[in-house]
């Protein structure tokens, strides 16, 4: 497999950096845990969006497009790093973001997120909940080339083969700087939601013989729907790589257990989460994603999941932005 083969805008900031955590290891009295930072992709507050965007933009310019759509909930962290791509190469970008929560305070509506599509001359429509987002999104793609744009559509959260080539790159990566540190990986988990992310670890992973086991925690989907879905997007990723065959289902492992109440809605582990990588590392999770996935590494930890000599890289996939879209959710008035 040969990631130039595929055309690519390098933006992001790599390598990412592989750091160990040291308070929040001896807080939780081991594994070691290291955190792979893809919050410090770069483009405007970072996240993994970037890396997949690097594939997918590269492939609108080439189809000559002057407007980019995508689509994702409110406070989407895809659709804010697709406006700041957009926006670098001088593309329009125009959002559908659905209302999954329900939520009507100002924050959630219009800070976070929302506020820096809007920096990034991003326009946007609100939908309900439940539509097929990406079937909107054609329509109004429709209309708008109608009237005479080139729109390149990119499906929620950057997950179809194109944007699964930058997970994969991110399995060379991260296999490269664990070997430069004499870094034996037991184990890799992160949040898991519209499947890219996942899709292209493993895809790399399996293409490398890495023989680390990757655990998704979903953010949304039932394990089993969460790990077919996956599977799929794998399966496709590694044809268009040449490498047909390289995943079997049994290597996709999704945890549903920290999903809480839905997609969107914040969970009491996630918040807990949130302030102790915060107050123990300095590090910024969200509310939405990296929080329910570092809820789950957290949980699984003390219930004894992982050998205390193990080594766990947590992928840390960014999404602080939305912090000032939740900010309702935090509590603080207990440490007054
Ligand atoms: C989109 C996103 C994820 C999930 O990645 P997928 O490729 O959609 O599965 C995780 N964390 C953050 C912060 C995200 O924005």
């Amino acid at each position: 497999m040969h990631l130039s083969r595929f055309p690519r805008l390098r933006l992001a900031h790599l390598p990412t950096p592989l750091e160990y955590l040291k308070r929040l290891s001896e807080e939780l009295g081991g594994p070691e845990i290291w955190i792979k930072r893809d919050d410090c992709t770069g483009l405007s507050t970072g996240g993994n969006k970037t890396r997949k965007l690097e594939f997918l933009m590269a492939e609108a310019q080439i189809q000559g497009a002057d407007t980019v759509m995508t689509q994702g909930a409110v406070q989407s962290n895809h659709v804010r790093q697709t406006s700041a791509f957009a926006a670098k190469l001088g593309m329009k970008c125009h959002v559908l973001l659905e209302d999954r929560t329900g939520y009507t305070d100002d924050n959630y509506n219009h800070n976070g997120n929302v506020f820096i599509d809007l920096l990034h001359g991003a326009t946007y429509e609100k939908r309900g909940p439940g539509l097929d987002m990406n079937a909107e999104m054609e329509v109004v793609a429709d209309k708008l080339r109608d009237a005479g744009s080139n729109v390149y559509t990119i499906v929620g959260g950057g997950s179809n083969a194109t944007g699964a080539l930058g997970y994969v790159d991110c399995a060379f990566e991260l296999l490269h700087q664990a070997n430069d540190k004499d870094l034996v990986v037991d184990h890799i988990v992160h949040a898991t939601g519209s499947t890219g992310t996942q899709a292209g670890l493993i895809v790399g992973l399996k293409a490398m013989n890495a023989n680390i086991p990757l655990l998704g925690i979903s953010v949304r989907a039932p394990k089993e729907t969460q790990e077919e879905n996956v599977y799929k997007l794998a399966v496709e990723t590694a044809s268009k790589l040449g490498c047909d065959g390289v995943v079997n289902r049994d290597d996709i492992v999704a945890n549903s257990d920290y999903v809480g109440k839905g997609y969107g809605f914040p969970t009491e582990a996630g918040i807990e989460a949130i302030k102790m990588f915060a107050e123990l590392e300095g590090i910024l999770l969200d509310p939405v994603y990296s929080s329910k996935g570092a809820a789950g590494l957290i949980d699984l930890i003390r219930k004894g999941s992982f050998k205390k000599s193990d080594r766990v890289v947590f992928i840390h996939t960014g999404g602080s932005a939305s912090l000032f879209g939740y900010t309702k959710h935090f509590d603080f008035a207990d440490k007054a």
